[in-house]
């Protein structure tokens, strides 16, 4: 038995980025692959952020139902504690549930929120785990000493590695050091092939996928480089360089991608897909300071003493600190993350603090009015474009966890919450953001070739690859299977078929419930630094 259906995510992939790769000829195997398959825009969840979005594509369920809204969590609507998001967060069964509960094999590599591992019957190597966790998160227990037998394994660069992101993050401010940064990421893509074609090898699984999240990165720090024009004058030989390497990272991927689809062989479906879009970012709105300006949030001026005497925190704790740092009388709107452009509204409590339940909606609606009014104090221009509220982006059973209100900013970028006596600062240089609308492309037995599917939603991919399986579509999943991709005969030949609602995962086998598996201080601080290093975590 080979691979049924091979899934590709590439993280933060955009046409805006990748049609010209193609167009200028750096990236010949993709042209190919969309001039043989079908294409289509791909609609992320609110917000477009990556543990929900590639949730929401591994489950067909959007945040409100499958549990996972950012990075982090609160356990409770009223927590003010935070930690990392897991997989035990996730409250609806995956595809690789769906696969392994139909006698499948299953191999997912690099996908995030996949640690602690889902016990599927394959292999899973979870992405976003610092290097010393790798052992411990490899599934099947001992799959990691065969990993470290291949040639060249370097798990260090792999996962994540606390002095490796801490030296991107300083490299890159001194304009010379880009270049190790971005030869970095190449190498890591072909540490993560080297598995995929190992275990492919080894084992073939009917549901085989993997990620190669270089795109995304690259895009955040690099994004003037990557979406150059060709022709661009650099002022800086650097620059050229750093150009220069960007493309031969694409180049790179290129290359992968062929090798990993020919492994693959010509009767597996393939499926490219990716967790969000990108553009670019110029400036950064305090929405804090703004709640600040508004008299709905006070910094509490004890503990910003306290935080000036220097009580330096590392891990969780230099983005929870933040909710400490508030005065909690006389507070009654904050944002908690600076990840998921989220506003929280704070309850009255029966002390006189808070937003009483009767005045819930006339407090939330004044927030929204004013937020949308709210213009650039530079050119004019407004700085929020859209708020959805909890009920419209997040309907579901984990609804009262979500934000109550989520900004889009005119800018695509996202919010910082620190304290500020300015509304916006510009950013010192132009750097990528996540936006709505990825990319979504297809090719094999009986899908269209070189046909355009318009704009499809990151819900449908689950069902799609189910689909692909061979397996019923759940009722209660969000998407569809863009039926409209294939031709009339194949699916007569294959109709999609609808199935009994997969409901919620009290306790499939493969979904552990308990608490989220502790991350020590050195675990905590590699994840912090690498959002540190994409600019999510000043
Ligand atoms: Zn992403």
């Amino acid at each position: 038995m080979g691979i049924k259906v091979l899934l590709i995510g590439l993280d933060g992939a955009t046409f805006s980025v990748l049609d010209p790769m193609v167009a200028r000829g750096v990236m010949p195997f993709l042209g190919r692959f969309l001039a043989e398959g079908v294409r289509a825009n791909l609609r992320t969840i609110v917000p477009p952020l990556t543990p929900p979005a590639w949730t929401s594509l591994a489950t067909g369920r959007s945040p409100g139902h499958h549990g996972v809204f950012d990075f982090f969590r609160m356990d409770s609507p009223e927590s003010r504690h935070i930690r990392f998001s897991s997989s035990r967060d996730i409250s609806v069964p995956t595809i690789w549930d769906a696969a392994t509960a139909a006698g499948m094999r299953v191999t997912a590599l690099n996908y995030c929120l996949t640690f602690p591992a889902p016990k599927v019957s394959g292999f899973v190597v979870p992405g976003w785990v610092p290097w010393r966790q790798l052992r411990l998160a490899c599934h099947p227990a001992g799959l990691f000493d065969r990993l470290k037998a291949l040639p060249g394994f370097e798990p260090r660069e792999l996962a994540m590695d606390v002095k490796l992101e801490e030296r991107a993050t300083e490299g890159c401010a001194n304009a010379e050091e880009y270049a190790p940064w971005i030869e970095f990421h190449t190498r890591r893509e072909r540490h993560w092939f080297d598995v995929f074609r190992h275990l492919t090898e080894t084992a073939p699984s009917e549901l085989t996928a993997v990620v190669f999240d270089g795109v995304d990165k690259l895009q955040h720090l690099c994004w003037r480089f990557v979406a150059a024009e060709p022709g661009t004058e650099w002022e800086h030989e650097w620059e050229r360089r750093a150009h220069e390497l960007c493309l031969e990272y694409f180049r790179h991927l290129d290359g992968i991608l062929e090798r990993t689809c020919s492994i693959a062989g010509s009767e597996a479906a393939v499926v490219i897909a990716s967790d969000h879009g990108f553009g670019p970012t110029r400036q950064v709105f305090h929405v804090n300071a703004w709640l600040e300006k508004h008299g709905y949030l006070a910094w509490s001026t004890e503990q910003l003493a306290k935080q000036d005497e220097g009580s330096a925190l590392l891990g969780v704790g230099q983005v929870a600190r933040h909710t400490f740092l508030m005065d909690w009388d006389r507070t009654r709107a904050f944002a908690t993350t600076p990840t998921s452009n989220g506003i929280f509204i704070a309850r009255a409590k029966g002390d006189g603090s808070g937003v009483p339940e009767a005045e819930y909606h006339a407090f939330r609606q004044r927030l929204v009015r004013e937020l949308l009014a709210e213009k650039d104090p530079a050119t004019g221009d407004s700085l929020v474009i859209r708020i959805d509220t909890r009920e419209e982006a997040f309907p579901g059973p984990f609804s009262s966890l979500a934000p109550d209100l989520t900004l889009s900013l005119a800018d695509g970028g996202l919010v910082s919450i620190l304290p500020s006596d300015r509304l916006v600062s510009p950013r010192p240089a132009v750097a990528g953001s996540h936006r709505p609308l990825g990319v979504f492309l297809a090719k094999g037995p009986g899908l269209r070739r070189g046909a355009d599917a318009g704009e499809l939603s990151i819900l449908d991919v689950a069902p799609t690859i189910l689909h692909g399986l061979g397996l019923p579509v759940p009722e209660d999943l969000e998407g569809r299977v863009p039926v409209e991709m294939f031709e009339a005969e194949a699916l007569k030949r294959k109709p999609v078929r609808a199935g009994a609602p997969s409901g919620s995962v009290e306790a499939p086998a493969s979904s552990p419930a308990g608490p989220a598996p502790g991350f020590g201080a050195d675990e905590e601080e590699a994840v912090m630094k690498r959002l540190q290093e994409l600019g999510y975590v000043e």
